[in-house]
């Protein structure tokens, strides 16, 4: 039972092969032209089997994905699958076998294949950064309310404006001057409950670039405020969108592998909201490539990301008709997609 999807990729596999005495069956690789490199026709892709274990590791342009039976099918597994020819259905139901597959598998037999972890560095905030709570404080204690500087009035109301909830998210303001951070609230970036990055957002308008960022590459935002008995994620493009609805940031309409990876972790449905502009598009396309659900709300052709139909309509209401919404066919998400970027 155990090597259940191990026999299915075997039969994937191309008629030219060889298995060699180290029990690795090579093969053309399948993996090089979808990588920018040239074909490879010399047999230096490879698939070793044990036990359910499945390994692919290419010479020619250095693709390697593996399956090991307990854990989720990962994206570069599935993108291995489609170029051995398998088809979305094919995909799917191998997704949902491996996580059948879960209830087999004792807890101890897999923490001896540890999963290989994502580590970012700590990064400091800009110098002199001072939280809303920490402003507030002072200002209470000093008793001195009408001291209260213009910037941190303007940053607690842009919060509140945005119906971002004070009591569930961070932020941060500094009156660092060469960087007219005074006139930008900082969103920092938590990664295992250590600040690894941050954005700044512009609240005053002329201010250029509106969003001024420092974090690793890959970052996935708000992946530490996700629960473990949640059935969904919410992915959406910006922090504000994600603070909103208590969902994940992609930071933009580009998702890397590392990052689908990170998100398709959380072994849960993953609804992808784009936002209206065009360049959503690409969000909608990658989401297609991933297999995750694609939402198209109601409000979407009047609002312009989730959080605007949040401060319009309230968070109720948008989780609600981004559920209610959601496609799973790509037929359908794809014809979504035309119509909504036509
Ligand atoms: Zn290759």
């Amino acid at each position: 039972m155990l090597d259940s999807i191990q026999q299915q990729v075997l039969q994937l596999l191309p008629a030219r092969k060889k298995t060699g005495q180290n029990g690795w069956t090579s093969f053309n690789a399948v993996c090089c032209i979808h990588n920018g490199e040239t074909a490879d026709t010399r047999g230096r892709g490879g698939i070793k089997t044990n036990a359910g274990q499945i390994s692919y590791h290419c010479f020619n342009c250095g693709y390697t994905a593996s399956f090991i039976p307990g854990r989720h099918l990962s994206f570069k597994f599935r993108k291995l699958l489609s170029w051995l020819g398998a088809d979305d259905l094919t995909v799917r139901r191998l997704v949902i076998e491996a996580v059948r597959l879960k209830e087999l598998v004792a807890p101890e037999e897999l923490e001896q294949v540890p999963e290989e972890q994502i580590q970012y560095e700590a990064r400091p905030l800009p110098e002199g950064s001072v939280s809303f709570d920490q402003w507030t404080t002072y200002f209470a204690v000093q008793g001195n309310d009408y001291l209260v500087p213009d910037g941190v009035v303007r940053a607690v109301h842009y919060v509140n404006h945005r119906k971002i909830d004070f009591q569930k998210y961070k932020f941060y303001l500094t009156d660092y001057e060469a960087y007219n951070l005074h006139r930008r609230i900082i969103i920092p970036y938590y990664y295992k409950n250590q600040i690894v990055g941050y954005t700044a957002r512009a609240i005053v308008d002329g201010v250029k670039p509106k969003y001024w960022s420092s974090h690793p590459a890959d970052f996935v935002f708000n992946l530490d405020m996700q629960k473990p008995d949640w059935r969904f994620v919410i992915v959406c493009e910006g922090p504000f969108d994600a603070m909103s609805i208590d969902g994940v940031s992609v930071s933009g309409s580009e998702v890397s592998d590392i990052q689908v990876e990170q998100i398709d972790r959380l072994q849960r449905e993953v609804i992808v909201v784009p936002d209206s502009d065009r360049a959503g598009r690409k969000l909608v396309d990658r989401a297609i490539e991933a297999g995750w659900t694609v939402s198209f709300p109601v409000w979407q052709e009047s609002c312009k990301d989730i959080n605007d139909a949040v401060v319009r309509y309230g968070k109720l209401f948008v989780l609600k008709s981004i559920l209610a919404a959601r496609e799973t066919s790509k037929l359908k998400i794809e014809l979504k997609k035309k119509k909504l970027y036509a």
